[in-house]
């Protein structure tokens, strides 16, 4: 039997193998013996005695089709919210980007606006000047 499982170890209840060791308790994931637990050899399986045994009793079978049913909705569950903790991720990670090119770019049209500021004070001088040289030509 194949059955894909995490060892645990529970005090209380526990089993020894046909070698002397206390054996690993592991929980069934397949689908009509999902949550259920079971007790094994703790070696290696090519030098386990292959010690094996039911720690629960079995559930009808819709019971064990509803658990697994149920593991395989909470797994897509975790599965997309993982998904959509990576994009925002992503998207915060690329509008901090973002934010920097609007800083720099603020700061630039902060340069520009100083830049025009002293232009027009130099225009608006030129220009007086002009007038005045153009006054003071005129009276001549
Ligand atoms: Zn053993």
């Amino acid at each position: 039997m194949s059955e894909s499982s995490t060892p645990s170890r529970e005090s209380g209840q526990s089993r020894t193998c046909f070698c002397g060791l206390t054996a690993n308790q592991f929980t069934a994931t397949t689908p009509m013996n999902d949550g259920r637990r079971f007790f094994k050899c703790p070696r290696p399986e090519d030098i386990a005695c292959h010690y094996w045994e039911w720690r629960d009793e079995e559930l009808p079978a819709h019971v064990s089709m509803f658990i697994h049913t149920q593991k395989i909705s909470l797994n897509a569950i975790r599965k997309e919210r993982n998904n959509l903790k990576k994009t925002l991720d992503e998207f915060l990670g690329s509008n901090a980007s973002d934010l920097k090119k609007v800083s720099c770019l603020e700061k630039k049209v902060s340069n520009l606006d100083s830049n025009l500021k002293r232009w027009k004070k130099f225009l608006l001088l030129s220009w007086a000047f002009f007038v005045c040289f153009v006054a003071v030509k005129t009276m001549c």
